[in-house]
């Protein structure tokens, strides 16, 4: 199994925060939280907590920290609470960071390391308003670094391609703005404990990974 692990990844979105997160989660069999996820699956379930976050998910703001805390505080008071875990997109505000505490003091967990991906602004702007997906299947595409065949169809089944709504360039501009409002505190913080690992986020995903590797 290997040393006990337990990591919090922060970087912005569309910095690869969530492919880096499945690599750790399959090379070092962690379970991979991401609270992007699921708050996304609330949305699509229409729960009541998804009905609260769909317009803030929508533009890219952030929702409640009471609601994404207890949606945590929840998976880890189950019988099969993660011991060795990988948190992609949680924690993201100060109130978030004081709540995680003390889910893992009552578990009796202490935190590995904090590993930042850092991009570029304008890569990330490049990166994410060039995605696309299908809808029918859900293959993905980007118009300049995996364009479709035909432009605007899928290759798989011929639908039209369309945009996450969140992956507007104007949406993408405002979450990196919160982004960085909130991460400079969360970094201070993490710090202070001597946690922080930082990593370039630039580049192919296996030299990235990589680079992770290197700071573990
Ligand atoms: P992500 O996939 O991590 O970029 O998250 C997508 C969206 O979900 C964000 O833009 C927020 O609206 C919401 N979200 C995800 N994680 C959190 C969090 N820890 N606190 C507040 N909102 C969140």
């Amino acid at each position: 199994m290997g040393p006990a692990m337990r990591l919090i990844l922060i970087g912005p979105p569309g910095g690869g925060k969530g492919t880096q997160a499945k690599l750790l989660r399959k090379k070092f069999n962690l379970c991979h939280i991401a609270t992007g996820d699921l708050l996304r699956e609330a949305v699509k379930l229409d729960t009541p907590a998804g009905r609260l976050a769909r317009p803030l998910v929508a533009q890219g703001g952030l929702v409640p920290d009471d609601l994404v805390n207890e949606m945590i505080a929840e998976r880890f008071r189950r019988d099969d609470r993660p011991e060795r875990f990988v948190m992609d997109g949680y924690p993201r505000t100060l109130a978030q960071v004081a709540a995680f505490e003390q889910v893992l003091r009552q578990q009796y967990l202490d935190l590995t390391a904090v590993l930042l991906i850092s991009v570029d602004d304008e890569e990330i702007v490049q990166r994410l308003s060039g995605r696309r997906y299908c809808p029918k299947c859900q293959a993905t595409y980007h118009i300049r670094h995996k364009p479709p065949r035909i432009a605007d169809r899928c290759d798989e089944c011929g639908a039209a391609l369309v945009q996450r709504e969140d992956d507007m360039e104007a949406t993408v501009r405002r979450r990196l703005a919160v982004y960085h409002r909130n991460t400079a505190d969360l970094l201070d913080h993490y710090r202070r404990q001597n946690l922080v690992r930082e990593v370039d986020g630039s580049g192919a995903i296996e030299t990235v990974f990589s680079r992770i590797e290197n700071v573990l």
